[in-house]
């Protein structure tokens, strides 16, 4: 993983607290001309109901985007590269499959288009290029690989994940342990946090459930970075634990591609998925993308010759045959080597040109300095908000009856820099949230809530800035201050404990059930 030697301490250096040292930060960040290939949106820009450009104020402010982590910007270069695809289309017709353009560099034939992202993608992923495929949606994705995958037998059935995982991979896997008619109570096993205060999970209890379930389970399925609460996992401990006790392991990186250095192919992860519209900036719903180890998309040419298999057992589409001989529409599937043999349909080339518009912009720099950076940005963003956290709580000692004296937010993502992305989830006090929501959307600070009490904050080194990071602390804790105050007035004293913080609704507790 990354290197945090370079993070700098923040909190010993006085000036740190103040708008020009931001500033003086943005001015030393290599990556600092990466902002100015995405279209970040203004203030007025957000706050019209109209997508029309025509008579708007040119120098309205432009907004704190820090909500890449649930759908990223869209770089300048998506627009050119789509209107060029639309020329393709418009003037090849259907030999635009085929046709070898001038411009092929960019617009390569679409018969060749997922090829051409799929290379493009390998690098961010830490594969290599026959290893990945650009292909369907997550969940889809999630089901093809499962198919694959899990293959449950009477001695080993089992999957384990998380209790709290994102609630599509657990519908998925559900309905994948229903569809081998096996019970869903005694086959999925849900690892759960200590408790509803520290959401996040230990590397520790997580080796504990696989050993526990050690000869019983055929696959284990975690985030590479846990949406709701950030936490980033050791992957390549994880995986090789499980190995060592004969399981399957599937990563779900929807929050870790484009955002952490992953390494998939030499952390020997069987396989992975993951969308390409959080970190990877390709647009709602983009196509997305999968990974399969090198050792699992092998195909024995002999073996399949004389019908005995030859290749991983898979649902199977024609995209998934070899190119070669996709068009003789024979009825014998001989796969793509690689991840590529994976693959079901003709993949949209629409949705292709825009993934390749962004892996441009990936590749005018490498994640390796993405994360150094990513890693500065989200020490600083949390230095900041350690600092604004206990003003607000200086602010109001001097008044320690008052309800204000609660603790007005807390950070539930990891301390530690190596189990944690961009992202920083802050758990506000109770009923916060709402009354700070408005007043961050007043100031065109757009970060997403997850109700009743968290809001997720990810500065994304591509286009984040240091000063971002600073104005949106500064809006928050006027944000903050101004909730408290609102809430101090109208409050329930019956609400307060005795040391005068709230006494937090129990009903959250409850839902926090033990492992299965
Ligand atoms: C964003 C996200 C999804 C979304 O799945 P789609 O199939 O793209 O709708 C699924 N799982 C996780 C963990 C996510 O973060």
């Amino acid at each position: 993983m990354a290197s945090v030697r370079d993070l700098p301490n923040y909190a010993s250096l006085p000036e740190a607290q103040t708008k020009a040292y931001a500033e003086s930060l943005d001015s030393q960040d290599p990556l600092q001309h990466l902002r100015d290939e995405f279209i970040i949106p203004t203030i007025e820009d957000l706050q019209r109901d109209t997508i029309s450009r025509e008579g708007i104020n040119k120098d309205s402010p432009k907004s704190i985007y820090l909500c890449g982590n649930s759908l990223g910007l869209q770089p300048r270069l998506t627009s050119e590269r789509i209107r060029a695809y639309l020329d393709q289309w418009s003037t090849k017709g259907v030999f635009g499959h085929f046709k070898l353009l001038k411009e092929s560099s960019e617009l390569p034939p679409w018969v060749d288009i997922d090829d051409a992202a799929a290379a493009k993608m390998a690098g961010i992923v830490g594969a290599a290029p026959n290893e990945v495929a650009v292909m369907g949606t997550l969940t889809a994705n999630l089901h093809l690989a499962m198919a694959s995958f899990y293959r449950p037998t009477k001695e080993r059935w089992k999957i384990i994940l998380e209790g709290r995982a994102f609630p599509s991979d657990h519908y998925a896997v559900e309905s994948q342990i229903r569809h081998h008619n096996f019970n869903v109570d005694d086959s999925m096993l849900l690892i759960e946090p200590d408790s509803a205060e520290h959401p996040t999970l230990s590397t520790e209890k997580i080796l504990s459930i696989i050993d526990r379930h050690a000869s019983t389970t055929a696959l284990l399925l975690l985030p590479g970075i846990q949406y709701y609460t950030g936490q980033y996992f050791d992957i390549p401990l994880i995986t090789a634990h499980a190995h060592s006790k004969g399981i399957m392991v599937g990563w779900d990186l929807a929050h870790a591609v484009g955002n952490v250095d992953v390494r998939l192919h030499d952390w020997n992860v069987d396989f992975a998925v993951w969308c390409n519209y959080k970190y990877m900036n390709s647009g709602p719903g983009a196509i997305a993308g999968m990974f399969v180890h090198e050792k699992h998309g092998k195909v024995d040419m002999e073996q399949l010759q004389s019908g005995q298999g030859g290749y991983r057992p898979r649902l199977t589409g024609w995209w998934g045959g070899d190119k070669s001989i996709r068009f003789k529409m024979a009825n014998r599937f001989v796969p793509i080597p690689g991840a590529a043999g994976f693959q079901v349909s003709n993949p949209s080339a629409l949705d292709l040109t825009s993934v390749l518009a962004s892996l441009e912009i990936f590749h005018k720099t490498t994640m390796k300095d993405l994360r150094a950076k990513s890693i500065k940005l989200t020490g600083y963003l949390e230095y900041l908000l350690n600092q604004a956290c206990s003003s607000l709580l200086s602010e109001n000692e001097k008044d320690t009856s008052s309800i204000k004296s609660a603790l007005p937010f807390s950070i539930i993502t990891p301390t530690d820099p190596h189990f944690r992305g961009a992202q920083l989830s802050v758990r506000l006090s109770p009923d916060m949230l709402e009354l700070v929501m408005v007043e961050l959307e007043k100031h065109g600070v757009v970060v997403d809530e997850r109700r009743p009490d968290v809001i997720r904050v990810a500065p994304t080194p591509l286009y984040n800035t240091f000063t971002d990071v600073w104005n949106f602390v500064h809006i928050f804790q006027d944000a903050c201050s101004h909730a408290q105050t609102q809430l101090g007035d109208g409050r329930d004293p019956a609400d307060v404990g005795k040391d005068g913080t709230l006494m937090r609704d129990t009903e959250d507790q409850k839902g926090w059930k033990e492992i299965k």
